[in-house]
């Protein structure tokens, strides 16, 4: 037998015992005389004695050996010398003696080390990424993704639903990204596409009459790639039939109570997780996805910006725009500098500037000295009063506004939608300069009633602010041919810490609503009918009503793991350019495989 025991397992009960373990050279200790080592395996560290008059051959051949090289050994499990235990190793109040000791591999030194957890540049870690998962961190990371996906199953599995696997290779799905084309040599010419997400497929399940649909689904997205997004990702995808809103946000939140308590039981979460709608997270935050975990609300002051002196704040108000802020707890210390370095910050996501003024004296009987700011003159004290009363601020606050012109209107009326971003982006940059966030705390939260469609400035059209089966709420119908802005949809969106985590909805199931929501989206019969038949048609026999969601697997797991990071808890992630260090992905092919697909390759310039 190549091995008895893990490495990582052994303890005081097997003092005496004699075991063969086998696993990777951690560290090498030569003293001289005794040799130690550390062993390791999937469970853990063990440190080892080689001595050389008890095992000469093991004690010859232990000289050299070197990090990473794989050895099986067998030995006796003997307490530590008193006063040589080590509390902070599991492992640490025993040994094993080495009797006999055999290289089974050899190692190169590793282009990092993999007994620390320093930090490595991210593309040497994606090239060796067989190295770079022996580390103990993402062994971590991939046993708490195991433990959050096996829970998931049967979590699900418990309550009846059925796990069902959809095509891979499919037709184009509009989820809002581009598609991964996968071109099919059977008819020349023509493209199968990565599933965005098994969204017609699981709607199509609910016409199948199975009720109860889960899988953790692979998706893949052609997009900008950002620290939570990768090309290829896993979605755990429910879809449900005679359900309503209630039924999937209440099922939710029971699984990720339970995903928490048994994943990250040292972890605390807010409960029952607090439900908003759009209006007031955009109104409250700025964002459809707000850090709850502090506060920092935003809050705004157009109507005495209208007749304030300040030119800046009364154009923002009388163009259409808005003026609107954060108050920053004890910010009246912040530094000129600070305050300069914010300016820039908020000036780079949009905003024209930043108006700070600090609360020296106490809201309600403030005067002139009482306030510090460089546009102070202008300030009326009432105007300062009336922004302090708001933002509920004390002494020693600073108030932090941003005034925004009025611009064409996209979601509402208004220009809200440059000074909101802009204050969502303050308010989280502040939160992390201050350490504002409790990195112990998962606060989850679902965001409600969202607009059906968005304005496209760009392509002059209304897009579908999540997918274009989602159900508008049955008493906005009659906006849908006068004013679809204001048609609120039934979907709705996870979120935790400032992150989506995922969306959901109650689905539209009759064609002729259907068909109208398409034409609105400027999807025009012909064009339904080819990408989006086989749907309608289903619709037309018998299909329930039905809800569903899709939530971020990687993303539930780097919350669970502690990590900012999706790559972070995905074995195999490919690079912030979408590519794939370790195995060369994406790579040229042979011109023979292009002909036989009939693709031709036109050559970008530089
Ligand atoms: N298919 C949607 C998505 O991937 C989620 C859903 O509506 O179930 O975003």
């Amino acid at each position: 037998m190549l091995k008895t025991h893990y490495c990582g397992d052994l303890r005081k009960d097997h003092i005496g015992q004699e075991v063969t373990l086998g696993g990777w050279v951690h560290r090498r200790r030569d003293h001289g005389g005794l040799i130690f080592m550390d062993l390791r395996d999937r469970r853990g560290i063990v440190q080892m004695v080689i001595h050389p008059d008890d095992a000469p051959d093991a004690h010859k051949t232990a000289g050299d050996v070197r990090s990473e090289f794989v050895l099986s050994v067998v030995g006796e499990v003997a307490a530590r010398k008193e006063g040589t235990e080590n509390p902070d190793m599991p492992t640490g109040d025993i040994e094993l003696r080495v009797r006999h000791l055999e290289v089974l591999n050899e190692s190169k030194t590793p282009p990092f080390p993999i007994n620390e957890e320093s930090d490595v540049e991210e593309l040497l870690r994606l090239r060796y990424r067989y190295l770079d998962l022996r580390r103990e961190g993402m062994q971590r990371n991939l046993r708490i993704r195991d433990q959050a996906t096996a829970y998931i199953r049967s979590f699900f599995r418990e309550r009846d639903f059925t796990e069902i696997e959809t095509p891979m290779l499919t037709n184009s799905t509009p989820e809002g990204a581009r598609d991964y084309l996968v071109p099919a040599r059977v008819q020349p010419g023509t493209f199968y596409a990565l599933p965005q997400s098994p969204q017609q497929y699981k709607q199509l399940l609910m016409v199948a009459g199975v009720e109860r649909y889960f899988q953790i689904a692979r998706c893949a997205r052609d997009e900008d790639l950002r620290a939570d997004r990768q090309p290829d990702f896993t979605q755990l995808d429910v879809e449900m039939s005679f359900a309503t809103e209630e039924d999937i946000l209440e099922l939710f939140e029971e699984l990720f109570s339970n995903l928490v308590r048994e994943v990250r039981p040292d972890l605390s979460f807010v409960s029952p997780f607090p439900r908003l709608t759009y209006e007031e997270s955009m109104r409250r935050f700025g964002t459809d996805k707000p850090d709850l975990r502090y506060g920092m609300e935003l809050f705004d002051i157009n109507d005495v910006a209208a007749s304030s002196e300040f030119g800046v704040f009364r154009n923002a108000v009388t163009s259409g725009g808005s003026v609107e802020g954060i108050c920053v707890p004890g910010g009246a210390e912040f530094s000129r500098k600070q305050i300069d370095s914010l300016t820039t910050f908020v000036q780079g996501i949009g905003a024209k500037g930043l108006v700070s003024i600090a609360l020296l004296g106490q809201p309600g009987s403030l005067d002139e000295e009482g306030i510090r700011s460089p546009v102070a003159k202008y300030l009326a004290v009432d105007l300062v009063e009336t922004a302090a009363q708001r933002s509920d601020a004390k002494q020693g606050d600073l108030l932090l506004l941003v005034a925004g012109e009025g611009g064409k209107p996209k979601l509402e009326p208004g220009s809200s939608h440059r000074v909101r971003p802009a204050l969502d982006g303050l308010r989280r940059e502040v939160a992390s300069r201050l350490q504002l966030a409790d990195p112990n705390v998962l606060h989850y939260a679902f965001i409600t009633e969202f607009p059906l469609v968005e304005w496209d400035d760009e392509e002059e059209r209304w897009d579908a602010l999540h997918h274009l089966f989602v159900a508008p709420m049955e008493e906005d119908l009659h906006f849908l041919d006068t004013d679809p802005s204001r048609v609120r949809s039934r979907a709705y969106d996870m979120i935790c810490n400032g992150m989506e985590l995922g969306s959901g909805s109650v689905r539209i199931h009759k064609r002729d609503l259907q068909e109208r929501v398409l034409r609105l989206l400027g999807i025009s019969d012909e064009e339904a009918k080819e990408r989006f038949g086989h749907i309608l048609e289903a619709f037309e026999y018998g299909a329930p009503p039905h809800a569903g969601f899709a939530p971020g697997i990687d993303r539930i797991v780097a919350q669970l793991a502690g990590e900012t990071d999706i790559r972070e808890v995905i074995a195999f992630p490919k690079s912030k350019s979408g590519a794939d260090p370790m195995t060369g992905a994406p790579s040229r092919v042979s011109d023979e495989q292009l002909s036989v697909l009939g693709i031709t390759v036109v050559e970008q310039p530089e």
